[in-house]
């Protein structure tokens, strides 16, 4: 009938026509379904698509076996100084008074509950990084989660002695925590005040020793002597981590025996200052409770008077006047809640950020507009002899940066 109708001719066409029109329409039906799975939009992308962590195969321990960190070492002061002696290539020593240092932090594997925890995460280790390249310090950075009972913080207990075994070179370790920043990028740490001495922490004799106070020292910002010493209060102070029931029993003693102590799952430091105030025969003699300056401030009590210390003081103080540390205790920047309002931590954690990096910006020459702001200007006008600009701070080449060749006799 349609052939009678429209010729043979026309038909053929139409019918071509429509096999052309089906191939154009199933292309962009495949087009669609492909693009449908792949997106190139990054605002909107789920992370949680390609974060798959595969279940189970986690080493179970015996329950009943006490925790430890590893096999026990005895002699770990002979098999170093043996090591040191054949490798005089790797000197614990990189100067006269200045030990071979090796800064440690992390975050978890996970990315931060808001992106914008990753941003202060990047901003806190970019500051890091500036502190250790002018005072000639290594830097580790750890993302792995080495003993899954370890969990939180908690895990740099593990990660520390890995570390102090691996790297025999290495005199002084420096935990940081990843919400601790440098507010005084020229302060070198007294080392040779610390000689008779292999754990460092900001904190208070009377504090700890006496009150039993559970803010009487911080352990987001120690110095620890790679030494048989610290293997033993490592295993000593291990015990209470382990997460589930016995970090929660820990917990009941240690808000129990310390002064001040919420009610929480045992913590780190809590255990830090039990241990010492039960056992300070054993570890006292050992241990420094630095306050002569900031190696660990608390930033609710330093980061308002950031102006009045840029109006009267100068950089290298490291004390109240110019802290060394400003460290952001309860903001959890990378977590879901803190003790503190998130607006309150993160405008705080930026001028902190930007307290430090000043003293960075100065050496080429820029500032920031302000504390609180992201954009620069510049302090200086570009010269034709640039070697023969001196940054105020003399932190382009400082003294106690300068590498000390042994002198071959
Ligand atoms: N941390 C880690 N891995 C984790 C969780 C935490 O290495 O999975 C580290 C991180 O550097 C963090 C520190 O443990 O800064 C201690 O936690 P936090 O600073 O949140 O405790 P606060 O100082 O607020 O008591
Ligand atoms: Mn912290």
């Amino acid at each position: 009938m349609l052939d009678r109708c429209v010729g043979h001719r026309r038909l053929r066409q139409i019918q071509r026509a429509c096999r052309h029109g089906t191939v154009t329409f199933l292309c962009l039906f495949l087009t669609v379904v492909v693009l449908r799975g792949t997106s190139n939009n990054y605002a909107t992308f789920d992370i949680s698509k390609i974060l798959v962590d595969e279940e189970g195969g986690d080493e179970k321990r015996d329950p009943n076996a006490p925790y430890t960190l590893g096999p026990k070492i005895s002699d770990w002061d002979e098999q170093r100084a043996e090591w040191l002696k054949n490798n005089p290539d790797y000197p614990n020593f990189i100067g006269p008074n200045k030990p071979r240092v090796l800064l440690v932090t992390g975050s978890s594997p996970k990315p931060c509950e808001n992106p914008v925890g990753d941003h202060y995460l990047l901003k806190s280790i970019k500051n890091k990084i500036d502190y250790c390249r002018l005072h000639g310090i290594e830097i580790f950075y750890n993302m792995a989660l080495l003993d899954a009972e370890m969990a939180g913080f908690w895990a740099k207990l593990p990660l520390i002695r890995k570390l102090l075994l691996s790297h025999p070179e290495i005199e002084f370790l420096w935990w940081m925590d990843s919400d601790a920043m440098f507010t005084d990028m020229a302060f070198e740490v007294p080392w040779e005040r610390y000689k008779d001495h292999n754990f460092v922490m900001h904190g208070w004799n009377e504090m700890v020793y006496d009150d039993k106070n559970w803010i009487g020292l911080n352990t987001g910002s120690f110095l620890l002597r790679n030494s048989q010493w610290a293997l033993d209060i490592l295993d000593a102070w291990a015990p209470m981590g382990p997460k589930g029931k016995i970090r929660d029993d820990a917990g009941k003693i240690l808000t129990r025996e310390l002064k001040g102590r919420p009610v929480f799952e045992a913590d780190d430091q809590s255990a830090m200052v039990y241990l010492l105030a039960k056992h300070r025969d054993t570890w006292g003699e050992k241990v420094y409770l630095e306050n002569a300056y900031y190696l660990h401030g608390y930033w609710g009590i330093l980061v308002d008077r950031y102006e009045e210390m840029l109006e009267n003081y100068h950089p290298g103080l490291g004390d109240h006047r110019w802290p060394l540390v400003t460290h952001f205790v309860g903001c959890k920047p990378c977590g879901k809640f803190g003790d503190y309002p998130v607006e309150r931590c993160l405008r705080q954690m930026d001028r902190a950020y930007n307290f430090g990096d000043n003293q960075i910006l100065q050496m080429y020459g820029f500032t920031h507009k302000s504390l609180a702001s992201r954009k620069v200007k510049r302090v200086r006008n570009e010269s034709s002899n640039p070697l023969e600009v001196k940054d105020d701070l003399g932190l382009l080449h400082p003294s106690f940066k300068a590498i000390k060749l042994p002198t071959s006799s």
